[in-house]
């Protein structure tokens, strides 16, 4: 374990962090803790990236307030977490977090299931036989707190008693000189957590920083370990890593780390086996990069399409020269990959099924002139083709010839609209319909059952 050490104070008027550029709620909510005698700090990214003049994502509190104080202390509170007990509060636009400092357990903490109880005792901290996290709940000091963070620039903290900044492990000095560095030995803590390996990458290529050579060294020797790292945890790190806006040099990081090969042992063999292939990737990449900053965004399916669709449709049309109809050269094929990919990322099936569906209608959009258009344009995966299209048009001249013909389309017929919404987003919940007002019979008794059935 790490051993505290004595932290670096720096008071307000020697950093830049301003309330102003603070939430309100996140404030009224530090307030509070720290009127009722609880120590209360922002910390994590949202220190980092105000230390940096960026807009923090989100922000997060650590207090000594435990989980039930805090729900005590407000109302709009809500704990959560299995593996540690976390407070939501909800805000109207806003969850702020607040979390009870913890600790990262040294092995006298290690308490197994045991036989005598049938693991019914309480499991406060756990490691597997290759020393990953499995259970993590002991509360801690602030600096233990800190201490247990992933990267020095991650564990600052902004203590509202006196507006100071609190730097535990040097984060400052490495904010300064644009270094991702792992608190620790990088070997211990990327083994006690392999996707802190995909972080660091996440930080470099968002942040524009250098990963610090001792903890680069850990990643390249580590790659192969990010596997251990369970499918559904992978995929949301992977729409981290591939729809912030910075696709493109965190996959060149990925590449060049090994972890791609890791996470994707298919895709970087077929990778290798001609030269311009990384490009391709890379300019398709680049391509969903530039949705984000363009504020369209990109689905989840569409990132997948950009990522592995060049290969899936290679292997279709190899498969189609084989004597298999086409489409059913498309399905099988996407199906098997979709059963590949899963040892890796856990990818819900109406994702894959639109990753699936764009292949097929882009098939469809490039045959020129298209056979009903009305009806392809209709389609809940047309506007994800047409971005793919988009994507890939830089690489294909008839691509660029049906791009042109659709965007021409689609300006004497624009879209309606009801368009479906992308395969990823969650399932709108159903709209309840309104209850019409009970009617009226005649003889002024209410009449039993509505048109409602109810
Ligand atoms: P972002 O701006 O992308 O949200 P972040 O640093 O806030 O970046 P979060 O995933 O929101 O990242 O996590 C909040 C904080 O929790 C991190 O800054 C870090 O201190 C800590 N943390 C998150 N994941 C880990 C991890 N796997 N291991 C150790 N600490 C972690
Ligand atoms: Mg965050």
């Amino acid at each position: 374990m790490l051993m505290p050490m004595e932290p670096r104070i720096v008071p307000r008027k020697e950093h830049r962090i301003s309330r102003k550029h603070v939430s309100p709620n996140a404030l009224r909510t530090l307030y509070r803790l720290h009127s009722r005698g609880f120590i209360a700090y922002l910390v994590g990214g949202c220190v980092r990236d105000l230390l940096l003049g960026r807009t923090p994502k989100d922000f997060d509190i650590g207090t000594n307030a435990t989980p039930g104080q805090i729900k005590r202390l407000f109302h709009n509170c809500r704990l959560v977490g299995r593996r540690f007990r976390l407070a939501h509060l909800r805000f109207q636009d806003e969850i702020v977090e607040v979390s009870t400092f913890r600790r990262s357990a040294d092995p006298s903490d290690a308490v197994e299931p045991d036989d005598t109880n049938q693991g019914r005792r309480h499991v406060r901290h756990m490691k597997d036989a290759n020393g990953m996290v499995l259970a993590d709940n002991i509360f801690g000091t602030p600096e233990e707190d800190a201490l247990r963070r992933d990267f020095t620039i991650n564990a600052l903290a902004y203590n509202i008693a006196d507006a100071s900044v609190v730097d535990y492990c040097a984060g400052l000095a490495d904010l300064k000189d644009r270094l991702i560095r792992s608190i620790g030995d990088p070997r211990v803590r990327f083994t006690e957590d392999p996707v802190r390996m995909l972080r660091a990458v996440r930080f470099a290529a968002s942040h524009g920083f250098d990963i610090e050579a001792t903890t680069w060294e850990s990643i390249r020797e580590l790659s192969s370990t990010i596997s251990r790292a369970s499918p559904s945890r992978l995929y949301e790190e992977m729409q981290k890593l591939f729809l912030l806006g910075f696709a493109c040099p965190t996959f060149v990081l990925l590449e060049k780390s090994g972890l791609f090969a890791s996470l994707f042992p298919e895709l970087a063999g077929w990778t290798r086996e001609r030269d311009d292939r990384l490009k391709e990737l890379e300019r398709n990449l680049a391509g969903i990069d530039e949705l984000v900053r363009r504020g369209q965004g990109a689905s989840v399916a569409l990132l997948l399409t950009a990522l592995f669709g060049p290969r899936l449709e290679e292997a279709a049309l190899a498969r189609h020269r084989e004597g298999i109809p086409r489409r059913q050269a498309l399905d099988e094929t996407c199906a098997g990959f979709l059963k590949e990919i899963s040892q890796s990322a856990h990818i819900p099936g109406r994702v894959g099924a639109r990753l699936n569906a764009i292949l097929a209608l882009k098939a469809s959009l490039c045959r020129m002139p298209p056979r009903r258009p009305g009806t392809l344009a209709g389609r809940p995966e047309f506007a994800d083709t047409l971005m793919f299209l988009e994507i890939t048009a830089g690489t294909d001249g008839g691509h660029h010839t049906a791009l042109e013909w659709w965007k021409a389309f689609l300006l004497e017929n624009p879209p309606s609209e009801s368009a479906e919404a992308p395969a990823d987003e969650a399932p709108r919940k159903k709209r309840r319909r309104r209850r019409r007002k009970p009617r009226r019979r005649r003889g002024g008794v209410q009449e039993e059952g509505t048109a409602d059935g109810q």
